[in-house]
């Protein structure tokens, strides 16, 4: 990977404590952390070419995947210190059986606000059922709104299920209802305004995202990627566009469009991180707790679980996987090692 000069945003630098025993789920650098990311699967509907390969996917092995009496302990326990939020990824969430149940037990979790990230294929059906079960958040992933540039990037001929899936939400009134977008040269960088103004008839939010370094591929680069400046600058072409103040931990940036309500979400992970700010944690799907995206370790809690461990030894594996955390990632750092999972098995 070539050598790139993309800078870090620390967290700012304190004295390293010992790690409390007790109270929120912090790092050395004073990050309260708040956020868990549940992935629920390795497996996916779509072979997004940015996350998984064509072919040749080594899956997790089936009996190594977290059983929802497993997830449920491990988020009652965040949930005790301090964790409010969890995040439903994969892999696609919508394949695994057993969604509504997952969404409905974390949902009974006293202060747990429970949001999922999906393809949206088959959520038409389900929708209802994962409303009332407590679903409140929803990001859908959409790159193109063009059958072929979405059957050539997925490896998948599925728009149309995407688009009733998306329609389902919009009429649902599921909200915020949130469209993301790898930005791709090439792919969808032209397709930029018109990506907006879809998300605006539907009542939703459109964001953009840097692609980062997690393909199946090792294939990313620096010099292909489009950035927030260019992702801006297509912005600036139809809409006149401003920064909404006041963004705290999120990870998109807003920019308001010719001042009206109306705004746009950047994820530039890579140009202008935001790790200064972050407060996630990731659970894979097969129990693993991940402090960063970008990390290469990590800690594996299906010993503890499978072994008869009491929540207290839990917690303690949560809090030092998270007092592991460096202040922020070097994507694009000559010293930079892509992680071995692709996103799909991380849990995006
Ligand atoms: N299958 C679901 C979906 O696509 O929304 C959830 C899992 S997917 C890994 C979660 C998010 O990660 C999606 O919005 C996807 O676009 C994003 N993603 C995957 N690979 C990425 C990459 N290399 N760079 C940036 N975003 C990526
Ligand atoms: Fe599947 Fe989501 Fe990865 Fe696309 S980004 S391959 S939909 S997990």
């Amino acid at each position: 990977m070539p050598a790139v000069n993309v800078a870090i945003a620390p967290a700012p630098h304190r004295s390293a404590p010992d790690m409390p025993a007790s109270g929120p789920i912090a790092d050395r650098f004073g990050r309260v952390h708040r956020d868990m990311r549940i992935s629920l699967t390795d497996r996916c509907s779509l072979r997004c070419t940015y996350c998984m390969p064509e072919q040749g996917s080594e899956w997790l092995a089936r009996q190594s995947i977290l059983t929802t009496d497993e997830i449920e302990r491990i988020a009652r326990i965040a949930a005790t210190h301090g964790i409010t939020t969890f995040r439903l990824t994969g892999g696609e969430p919508l394949l695994r059986r057993d969604l509504e149940d997952v969404v409905a037990r974390l949902a009974r979790i006293p202060g747990a606000e429970i949001a999922m990230t999906t393809n949206a294929i088959g959520l038409d059906r389900r929708l209802p059922a994962l409303v009332d079960a407590g679903l409140g958040r929803l990001n859908i992933s959409i790159d193109t709104l063009d059958r072929d540039r979405f059957r050539e990037l997925t490896r998948r001929d599925r728009l149309d299920d995407v688009l009733r899936g998306i329609r389902a939400a919009s009429e649902a009134g599921i909200g915020p209802l949130k469209l993301n977008a790898v930005a791709m040269r090439g792919v969808n960088d032209t397709e930029i305004a018109d990506l907006v103004q879809f998300a605006i008839d539907h009542g939703a939010q459109m964001r953009f995202i840097e692609q980062m370094p997690l393909d199946a591929g090792h294939t990313w680069s620096r010099s292909e990627m489009v950035t927030r400046e260019e992702i801006l600058g297509r912005l600036r072409e139809r809409w006149a566009i401003e920064p909404v103040p006041g963004r705290g931990g999120a990870p998109a940036e807003s920019w308001r469009l010719d001042g009206s309500e109306r705004t746009v979400g950047v994820i530039a992970s890579v140009t202008a991180p935001f790790c200064g700010a972050c407060d996630r944690m990731r659970l894979t799907a097969d129990g693993q707790i991940r402090n960063c995206l970008f990390s290469n370790s990590e800690f594996d809690l299906v010993p503890l679980l499978r072994g008869g461990s009491d929540d207290a030894a839990i917690e303690g594996m949560l809090r030092r996987a998270i007092w592991g955390k460096l202040p922020g990632h070097a994507v694009g750092d000559e010293s930079f090692l892509q992680p071995a999972r692709g996103m799909n098995a991380i849990g995006g």
